[in-house]
């Protein structure tokens, strides 16, 4: 199972191409300049001050070691429509019209683009890429993922979310995935 750390568009509309993202999370010194293998890249000398763990310090490798898991970034190949980009296995969205937890919100279909849930308390209506995940699941186009972060063990800073926001020109948003 690999637990990852994912960014993502706040809005499902938005999307920015590889290459662009590639420069800017390398500017950001994010990721290292070159990549370790195919699309694996190793965090980059300012990663720490992007990233917070929420312990006294990573319980996973920042450099590769023999026979033990590394954290590394690997990006997103964008696609045409909006998919659901990972989730925890504790989800439970929050309604946007009553801000209460959704009841039996699951269906069979829930990861498919365009799919609508309706609210067990107030029987709004929304669709599911719209509904309050509180970065336990992520729906977009495009993005990048940390490999190896544990739900809830590290959050981005809101200076990284702002430095994301002014080379892409839109808000970003997170979530954490250990469900594959
Ligand atoms: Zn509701």
């Amino acid at each position: 199972m690999t637990s990852q750390l994912i960014f993502f568009p706040e809005s499902t509309d938005k999307i920015i191409s590889q290459q662009p993202l590639l420069t800017g999370l390398i500017n950001l010194q994010l990721i290292s300049k070159k990549p370790h293998s195919d699309n694996h890249y190793l965090p980059g000398e300012h990663f720490l001050s992007c990233i917070t763990f929420l312990g006294c310090s990573p319980s996973i490798n920042l450099q590769p070691v023999k026979d033990e898991s590394h954290c590394f970034i690997s990006i997103i190949k964008p696609t045409q429509e909006v998919v659901c980009l990972g989730y925890t296995q504790s989800i439970n969205p929050k309604c946007p019209a009553c801000k209460k937890r959704i009841n039996n919100w699951k269906t069979p279909d829930w990861k498919k683009a365009g799919e609508t849930c309706t609210c067990d308390k107030c029987q709004a209506q929304t669709p599911y890429t719209e509904l309050n995940w509180k970065h336990e699941c992520g729906f977009a186009k495009c993005g990048f993922e940390i490999n190896n972060i544990y739900p809830h063990e590290a959050v981005p800073t809101d200076t990284f979310l702002e430095n994301l926001c002014q080379f892409s020109n839109f808000e970003w948003n997170y979530a954490y995935s250990n469900n594959l």
